[in-house]
């Protein structure tokens, strides 16, 4: 394929039919390029998942990030430009884009909450550090959680892991709570009430998954499914676990109380089955574990570094 006919489709046709061709034009299109609103057909690019993404960091449900500009992602794009009086118009062009780039903290009449996304949003050097993680491990107290076929349990695990992970956070600056000792059990809406209160960044909790079927074995990420943040926390998560080779067993969205009623984003994972004597005697290797927590905590740092 020629240079010019890649500028070409690029320039004159926007959109065009070819998978390959498609890909090669959305890859190359930056935010602020091109004018972009809700249009038959629907236009689709990196440039329009970059905006999803930066909406729905500042507050603003843009829906899913995919990349195409749908009705969510005009409804979203309205309400920003009402918000940040810009001509409610639709059209993401560059008085748009000039709002979106160009706010400052000292922006007056932003809300609290808004400049406080965009002040993170903005900076290129979010990280960990800045957070202020809170690790919820599962069950506790006179609740063991599922009992593994060596007798250990899902509580005795997660405790094990969340305080690795704790110390992984720690180590490279983070701030970290947890919702409970490790004599207690909480009930959900407690622990996410804990949470709020002590004003986290980031909620956590852990479990394992168990299934009656022994050979049921994988890791799962649970997010509240109309959190975007919490969806790609999630993702992210589960990204770093496959890598260690466990099996995808996927990211979920899910009402759980921990995960609703908490106000920061949230994700439950399920880096294993206790129920899988593999997994279960894997879980109680001491570098298993370690490396579980390391994964944890990486999924963690490329959260904040991806942000929009
Ligand atoms: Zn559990």
């Amino acid at each position: 394929m020629s240079a010019f006919q890649q500028e070409r489709g690029i320039l004159v046709d926007g959109i065009v039919g070819s998978h390959t061709w498609g890909e090669l034009v959305e890859a190359s299109r930056r935010l602020g390029d091109f004018i972009l609103y809700l249009k038959q057909p629907l236009m689709r690019g990196d440039d329009v998942l970059k905006l999803q993404k930066r909406l729905n960091a500042l507050g603003f449900n843009a829906g899913r990030s995919d990349g195409i500009f749908g009705p969510d992602t005009d409804r979203a794009v309205r309400a920003f430009q009402k918000e940040y009086g810009v001509a409610e118009d639709g059209m993401f062009g560059s008085a748009s884009h000039a709002a979106l780039v160009g706010l400052r903290v000292d922006r007056p009449g932003t809300p609290a909450v808004l400049r406080e996304e965009l002040r993170r949003s903005e900076r290129g050097d979010v990280d960990l550090k800045e957070a202020l993680v809170v690790l919820d491990p599962g069950h506790g107290g006179g609740d063991p959680g599922i009992c593994g076929p060596a007798g250990i349990t899902e509580a005795e695990l997660c405790w094990e892991l969340a305080v690795r992970v704790a110390e992984r956070l720690a180590g490279g600056g983070a701030r970290v709570r947890f919702t409970r000792t490790e004599a207690e059990n909480p009930l959900a809406g407690e622990r996410a009430r804990r949470a709020n209160r002590i004003g986290g960044d980031l909620f956590l909790s852990f479990h394992l998954n168990a299934h009656e079927e022994q050979t049921a074995e994988g890791a799962s990420t649970y997010y509240f499914h109309s959190s975007y943040p919490a969806e790609r926390l999630a993702d992210e998560l589960l990204t770093e676990l496959i890598d260690l080779g466990i099996n995808n067993c996927r990211a979920h969205g899910r009402s759980y109380t921990v995960l609703k009623e908490t106000r920061m984003p949230a994700v439950l994972i399920e880096p294993a089955f206790i129920t899988n004597p593999d997994e279960a005697k894997r879980l109680q290797d001491p570098e298993f574990m370690k490396t579980l927590a390391d994964a944890v905590s990486t999924g963690l740092r490329r959260y904040y570094r991806h942000q929009p």
